[in-house]
């Protein structure tokens, strides 16, 4: 949900999040007045995934994530096309 400011006249500013069709124009703030909406740009995310999913595409320019030496032979293999689904067992074989 986007976060909104919020302006609170004795506690100053908050942020709130609202769904953007519920979003009011004033809401109560904790002390109880009443506080109206700033304008403001909703805040999607707050520097979540979205920020992480930047930072990573900005690394692959100087770090891509590639494999660089064949891994050792006792290294753990993960098994290709065998499911661990007990209910993949069930289904007819080819
Ligand atoms: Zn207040």
């Amino acid at each position: 949900m986007p976060v909104y400011q919020f302006h609170c006249a004795d506690c100053g500013r908050f942020e709130a999040s609202f769904r953007m069709a519920d979003v009011p124009d004033s809401t109560a703030c904790a002390c109880g007045a009443p506080a109206r909406r700033g304008v403001s740009s909703p805040a999607f995310g707050r520097g979540g995934s979205a920020m992480k999913l930047m930072d990573a595409t900005r690394a692959t320019a100087d770090t891509p994530a590639v494999v660089d030496r064949i891994p050792p032979s006792g290294a753990p293999r993960r098994a290709a096309g065998k499911s661990t689904n007990p209910l993949h067992a069930k289904l007819p074989r080819p």
